[in-house]
């Protein structure tokens, strides 16, 4: 039996400024547990994508000029990011943003602030990121600065986690990192969509990182979707990855 769609973009178009049209009638859902990876060059419009999920365009002066994001069928387009966190949709933006001068653990712990759980809850959210992260646990008393860009990205991602997201959006991960460090990321990434059911749209260029990891895949050019399918699909097809993903 199919799980039900968590997320459910429909027909929608984004325009920066009232002027420059950033995305023209993109659509596509994702179905609960599984793994949706946006592809596309630079500037095709992943991060519009994104942002139009988690209504962050406003503070872009940017929106979505029309048609409708739902998650959990209510709309997302009218609702402050900070409710859409509580409500379990949580993004990690570009760039690992995590505070330098904090501690690991420290940057784990602000991640949680918005829930106001007990010490014990905090302290078993903790311990489960560890056991995804295990890196993170032997780095937790080091100020974050002055860990690793994967070690970096990584306590964003925990951050993320210990507001109980049950989806979970991602702006391209692989950003600056080594291959295997990658590989590391994208397989907890996966490990969390399988055991723990967690539903994850992330953004890349990284395509072949990407498709092997996720579940389903859409390919954006110029801010239009041109292709859609399983990433089993969009694999096994050479043609596409030379012609829309710059693949050799
Ligand atoms: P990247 O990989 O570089 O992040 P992207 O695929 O995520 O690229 P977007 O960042 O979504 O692409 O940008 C899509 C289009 O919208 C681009 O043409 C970009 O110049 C434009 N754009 C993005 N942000 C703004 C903004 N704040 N104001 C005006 N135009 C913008």
């Amino acid at each position: 039996s199919e799980k039900p769609v968590i997320l459910d973009v429909r027909s929608i178009s984004a325009v920066y400024g009232g002027a420059i049209r950033a995305l023209t009638d993109v659509s596509f859902s994702l179905r609960s547990g599984s793994i949706l990876a946006v592809l596309g060059s630079n500037g095709a419009g992943k991060t519009t994508v994104l942002k139009a999920v988690s209504n962050l365009l406003p503070a872009e002066r940017g929106q979505v000029a029309s048609g409708s994001v739902r998650f959990d069928g209510v709309s997302t387009l009218n609702r402050a990011p900070a409710d859409l966190v509580r409500a379990g949709l949580v993004q990690v933006l570009e760039g690992r943003h995590c505070f330098k001068s904090l501690t690991v653990e420290e940057n784990l712990i602000t991640g949680g602030l918005g829930r106001s759980s007990s010490r014990r809850e905090v302290a078993d959210d903790l311990e489960r990121i560890y056991e995804i992260f295990p890196r993170l646990r032997e780095r937790r008393r080091l100020a974050a600065g002055l860990t690793s860009g994967g070690e970096q990205q990584m306590t964003a991602i925990g951050r993320a986690l210990m507001s109980r997201p049950r989806l979970l959006v991602l702006d391209e991960p692989s950003m600056g990192l080594a291959p295997l460090v990658i590989r590391g990321i994208f397989e907890a990434l996966k490990r969390l969509s399988a055991e723990h059911g967690l539903t994850i749209l992330v953004a890349e260029q990284n395509s072949s990182i990407a498709l092997a990891y996720a579940d389903t895949a859409i390919v954006i050019e110029n801010g239009v979707s041109v292709l859609t399918g399983s990433a089993a699909d969009l694999r096994s097809r050479a043609d596409i990855k030379a012609f829309y993903l710059g693949e050799k």
